[in-house]
């Protein structure tokens, strides 16, 4: 138990509670309960990752209608497993499904192979958690489980600090749930410890106040379970920089491009862009008659979903433009013309008038 920060209750202790709790609030009438095989487990088991319980019952049962052993699974064609999975998402849950159907069809005599976890992890589609739910809950041999839910109660009994999904973090979980798990009732104690964290220690809502653990529960007592588990640490995400002209007419109107059909803002209408300051000044010495640098507003951030982009903005007066620029428009921001702007440049014309109109020149 070298990686196990210390159990909250001896595990007896924890499965009397567990189990009392279950035979009074947990689920006692699924259908992949009675009759309960290795395939309907394992089927249910399937439909239930990413899905909750009451979508997943009437998918279920049409299913087992359709396809009520494992064998008539295996030899029906793709597209008709396909079609009675439609709406329940995750479609590779399916394919993998039937595949794994054949599998077990051709190498181990029609037969999921519940002698042990690792074997039946050779199958397409089934995890270490989903092993142990199906060997627990169709043959009774003691087998632990680690799905969401579990993570969820576990990480919040312990406290246990880092986001569930680094290996570090799972191997705690998986020792933690391993030394929980009885040797007896596993299929009940199963069910019981994936509706406990499905109906009463909730992702957003725990009933911390009716839990039988909330004597012991750490989370509980620093005040925010919700804060458990950790969230997957986002990436910090790279910068670019950009310089957007602002530039100005006699008539105050302001100089818009129309970008690209494709890429960044692709269609939208926007300010010129430059990424240094020397093509900014090379573009205006070609294009602008008498530009004029005025005082620069701060610089700002618009964050996309793979990068933030730093804006500065640079204001600038001219007469007029020495050259015909086809792909560009006088926009006048009293009488504002219909187009697609994109959010900054929108932003920024919006706050025009306050820094533009003051003709403060040399802050290039
Ligand atoms: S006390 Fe609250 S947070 Fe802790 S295990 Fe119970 S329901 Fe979950």
């Amino acid at each position: 138990m070298a990686d196990m920060p210390s159990p909250r209750l001896a595990a007896d202790e924890f499965q009397r509670r567990l189990l009392a709790w279950f035979d009074r609030y947990g689920r006692h009438d699924l259908p992949w309960q009675s009759p309960r095989s290795a395939y309907r487990v394992w089927v249910s088991e399937i439909m239930l990752q990413q899905t909750q319980v009451a979508t997943v019952i009437p998918y279920f049962e049409r299913f087992m209608a359709r396809f009520p052993t494992l064998e008539s699974l295996a030899n029906a064609p793709q597209d008709e497993v396909l079609h009675l999975w439609t709406g329940l998402g995750y479609y590779a849950r399916a394919r993998n499904l039937h595949k794994a159907a054949q599998v077990a069809e051709a190498e181990h005599g029609g037969e999921l192979p519940c002698e042990s976890v690792d074997a039946l992890m050779m199958l397409p589609g089934i995890g270490r958690s989903t092993a142990g739910a199906i060997i627990a809950q169709s043959t009774g041999q003691r087998a632990a489980i680690l799905d969401g839910n579990v993570k969820r109660s576990l990480t919040r009994l312990h406290a246990v600090p880092g986001w569930p999904g680094k290996p570090a973090v799972e191997h705690t979980l998986w020792t933690l749930a391993d030394y929980y798990t009885p040797s007896t009732r596993l299929a009940d104690y199963t069910q019981a410890i994936m509706d406990f964290g499905a109906t009463l220690c909730k992702r957003s809502k725990p009933d911390c106040p009716s839990c039988p653990f909330n004597d012991v529960c750490l989370a509980y007592a620093q005040g925010e379970p919700q804060r458990y588990p950790e969230s997957k640490p986002k990436k910090a995400l790279p910068t670019r920089q950009t310089i957007m002209l602002m530039l100005r007419d006699l008539e105050g109107r302001v100089w818009l491009e129309q970008r690209p059909p494709s890429g960044l803002w692709g269609g939208l209408w926007g300010l010129p862009q430059f990424d240094t300051h020397s093509e900014l000044n090379d573009w205006l010495e070609a294009n602008v008659i008498n530009p004029e640098r005025l005082s620069r507003p701060p610089s700002f951030y618009h964050t996309f979903s793979h990068f933030r982009l730093e804006i500065t903005p640079q204001p600038v007066s001219c007469d007029r433009l020495g050259g015909v620029r086809e792909s560009g428009v006088w926009y006048d921001i009293n009488h504002p013309p219909a187009l697609g702007l994109a959010a900054p440049v929108k932003a920024l014309l919006s706050q025009l008038a306050p820094f533009t109109l003051d003709p403060t020149p040399g802050h290039a």
